[in-house]
């Protein structure tokens, strides 16, 4: 797959996020207007609502895109999203007629005015255990090497019912969360903002369409519901988990934000970039057997800044083809008990860790449990996030002459209040 050319400004730059092939979806706001659904191309912000008000896009009667969220749109399916795609692709290609060109630029918002909300109102959020490295590197640290990966890990899909109240969009600031800490060293808990708070660096999958209480989906089914995907931060206490986790796994120490990307990048845009999932050491259970490529070429970074630092540094580098079970494979497995999966769930890959020290997707990871401190560019060393750090998360699928991108997922974090 190559460059798809457009006449619109910036959008055949190799190093464009969004180029014609990519069309994300998200929801925008300009200083003093109402939200609306939107694409992004080139340099600029495309208003989906106006597009269907002047009647250059055709998806129905309702004024689905004039709207704060995309899960109405989300919710009519493939057939839907493939007619959109198309009509858009028509629309913006460097061949495409001038009579419109007028107003589609009437639509258009250069990105740097173009503040972006949450582009999907999140039903539930689950949260998953997929990556093997980050399984392995976790366990090693908890139970020592021999007994790293659980009995399970090799067969399930991993995971807990997390909170969407609390998933923000790119952007928003990130309270230190409070709860109860415990050390080896004392007999009872204290009471006190997190001393170990962590990134994971994960993908997302956004769910369209709903499945029925009591049916299970099969995973060319699951494949089929998954509307796009988005690059998610799991924040994670690690002190207030150690504490509270057991015997039912992560709850105040995950339920205090989770941010996600402002754009939904469509399956249809990555389809080029589509990659296996690794050789199975154990045969999965055959519910869970895939058909073909569910995985994606996606390379990942986060990069750290401290308040008081001009420059970033990137600490980590990793790709989400390191994961061992694809989205579709999640949620087919979030099915299988008769668990109805809804529009606007959200699917966390999994922390996304790669072989090496460089490629790690948690601070958990790169300072080894807190021990191991790490050097930043401006020469301050980190264990785990202090105040005022700014983390950034960045994806992007690599094609020939061109890139699809997510835009950033980006935080700083504030002090506990207290
Ligand atoms: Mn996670």
């Amino acid at each position: 797959m190559t460059l798809m050319p457009s006449w619109v400004d910036g959008a055949n730059a190799p190093d464009c996020p969004f180029p014609l092939n990519n069309l994300p979806y998200g929801v925008y706001s300009i200083e003093g207007g109402e939200p609306a659904c939107c694409t992004a191309i080139g340099n600029y912000v495309l208003d989906l609502a106006q597009l269907q008000i002047g009647g250059l896009i055709d998806v129905g009667e309702e004024a689905i895109f004039s709207q704060n969220c995309l899960n109405q749109f989300m919710a009519m399916g493939q057939g839907s999203w493939d007619r959109v795609r198309q009509q858009l692709i028509e629309l913006l290609n460097e061949k495409a007629v001038g009579s419109n060109k007028a107003a589609i630029e009437a639509a258009m918002t250069p990105l740097g005015q173009a503040r972006m909300q949450m582009p999907f109102r999140v039903c539930e959020f689950t949260d998953f255990f997929s990556g093997r490295h980050h399984a392995e590197n976790a366990g090693t640290m908890f139970r020592g090497r021999e007994n790293a990966l659980q009995p399970n890990w090799l067969h399930i899909p991993v995971g807990y019912n997390g909170r969407a109240s609390t998933v923000v969009v790119s952007g928003t600031d990130i309270v230190r969360p409070q709860g109860q800490l415990k050390s080896p060293k004392h007999e009872t808990p204290i009471f006190a903002p997190s001393r170990r708070l962590d990134i994971e660096l994960e993908m997302g999958a956004v769910v369209g369409t709903s499945s029925t209480m009591g049916r299970p989906v099969s995973v060319d089914e699951a494949d089929e519901m998954i509307f796009g995907y988005v690059i998610v931060n799991d924040w994670s206490a690690r002190d207030i988990q150690a504490w509270e986790y057991q015997p039912l796994g992560p709850f105040q120490a995950k339920a205090f934000a989770t941010s996600i990307s402002p754009w939904i990048v469509s399956r249809a845009a990555l389809e080029p970039f589509r990659v296996s999932t690794p050789d199975r050491e154990k045969p999965l259970l055959s519910y869970l057997q895939e058909n073909g490529p569910l995985l994606y070429d996606i390379d990942l970074e986060v990069a750290m800044q401290p308040d008081a630092a001009d420059v970033e540094t990137i600490i980590s580098r990793t790709n989400y083809r390191e994961m061992y079970y694809s989205a579709a494979q999640q949620l087919a497995h979030h099915s299988s008990s008769g668990c109805a999966m809804n529009c606007g769930d959200l699917l966390g890959s999994g922390t996304i860790s790669g072989p090496d020290k460089s490629s790690l997707g948690s601070l958990l990871e790169i300072s080894w449990g807190g021990k191991e401190p790490f050097t930043l560019n401006n020469g301050e060393s980190r264990t785990f996030i202090e105040d005022g750090d700014r983390l950034t998360l960045r994806g992007h699928a690599q094609g020939n002459g061109y890139r699809i991108g997510f835009g950033e997922c980006t935080a700083t974090i504030l002090p506990a209040i207290e």
